[in-house]
């Protein structure tokens, strides 16, 4: 028998620089794809117009391209997709997972004092929820996620076993706003599900909508994904890599002069190794890559460990020429 084919992706918000933390998750994306013969997928989320920017976007296929990550088909844009994802909430309200919510901004911040004054939870749980449709007014309304109050939600995810979650702290989360747009939450899960998507490796501070994307998969009756959330990486003093450590963006490695073979298999011992060996070819980590291999605590970029790998991957293609 065949074993199910792998299709990851990566799927980058396009309002910035391409930082080395989403070249690291492209590459894992990337390497677990090809290794397996699946297919590897680009989306660019640009939903919030706001923010989105095509120069960001341009970064992304740049860094892409350098680092040697070809995707599979062409890149999806998110918001193109946004009457796909509205589709969606429709059917939700439709079989009973999701419901108009007619609750204005005012009463929603009105209703967090009140309870931040009082000491109690600030969870907003909204009136609507149980309210008989033939009351409904005819004003603007969202639509929510009918969540479990009661229980837990278990991920059961590669990298971080099992992540339990009290279905009492997760409110009834916005699926589509007023003005007909999609919520990350709701267009995240829509698209993968759409893109055949069937191992989600991302960061994990995405570890906690995980707990609330896979009310969406059961609500729709869809197959959820194999979550493997990955650890950030951080400066070599334990803090979230930022400038303040040193170039945090992809574009400047490139322009550092470091070649992508180097820069490929310094990212991916960010976070996994294979025994004591630090150098390896994209052939050998295609060989020696697994999911379950990816470490769990966080991993911290060391320049020094670039520069020595850098310096060997020289060697090696100098070799070559010889
Ligand atoms: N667009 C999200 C981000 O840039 C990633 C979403 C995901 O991987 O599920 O963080």
């Amino acid at each position: 028998s065949t074993p199910p084919e792998v299709v990851t992706r990566i799927a980058p918000s396009p309002t910035g620089y391409m930082h080395i933390g989403t070249a690291r998750t492209a590459l894992f994306n990337w390497i677990f794809a090809r290794k397996h013969g699946g297919k590897f997928l680009l989306r660019i989320e640009d939903t919030d117009r706001a923010r989105s920017t095509p120069e960001a976007t341009d970064a992304i296929f740049r860094g892409m391209r350098w680092l040697g990550l070809d995707w599979d088909g062409n890149a999806v844009s998110q918001f193109e997709r946004v009457p796909r994802h509205a589709e969606v909430a429709r059917q939700m309200l439709a079989n009973g997972s999701a419901y108009k919510c007619f609750a204005t901004q005012d009463e929603i911040a009105e209703f967090r004092e009140a309870a931040k004054a009082e000491g109690r939870s600030t969870l907003y749980l909204s009136p609507w929820r149980d309210a008989d449709p033939s009351t409904h007014p005819d004003t603007p309304y969202v639509i929510r996620l009918r969540a479990p109050r009661e229980g837990e939600t278990v991920i059961h995810d590669v990298v971080q076993g099992d992540v339990t979650f009290k279905n009492s702290t997760l409110d009834d989360m916005i699926l589509l706003r007023s003005d007909g747009t999609p919520t990350y939450m709701l267009a995240v899960v829509v698209d993968d599900h759409d893109m055949g998507v069937t191992h989600v490796i991302r960061g994990d501070d995405h570890l906690n909508n995980a707990a609330r994307q896979c009310h969406i998969y059961h609500a729709m009756g869809w197959t959820l994904p194999v979550y493997a959330h990955i650890p950030l990486i951080l400066g070599g003093d334990g803090k979230k890599l930022s400038k303040r450590h040193g170039a945090t963006g992809v574009e400047e490695y490139q322009k550092m002069g470091y070649p992508a073979p180097a820069m490929r298999n310094y990212l991916a011992r960010l976070g996994w190794s294979h025994g004591d060996n630090e150098f390896f070819s994209d052939a050998q980590a295609r060989e020696w890559f697994s999911l379950e291999g990816i470490n769990k605590a966080a991993a911290r970029f060391d320049y020094k460990k670039l520069d020595n790998l850098s310096g060997q991957h020289i060697a090696a293609m100098d070799d070559m020429q010889l």
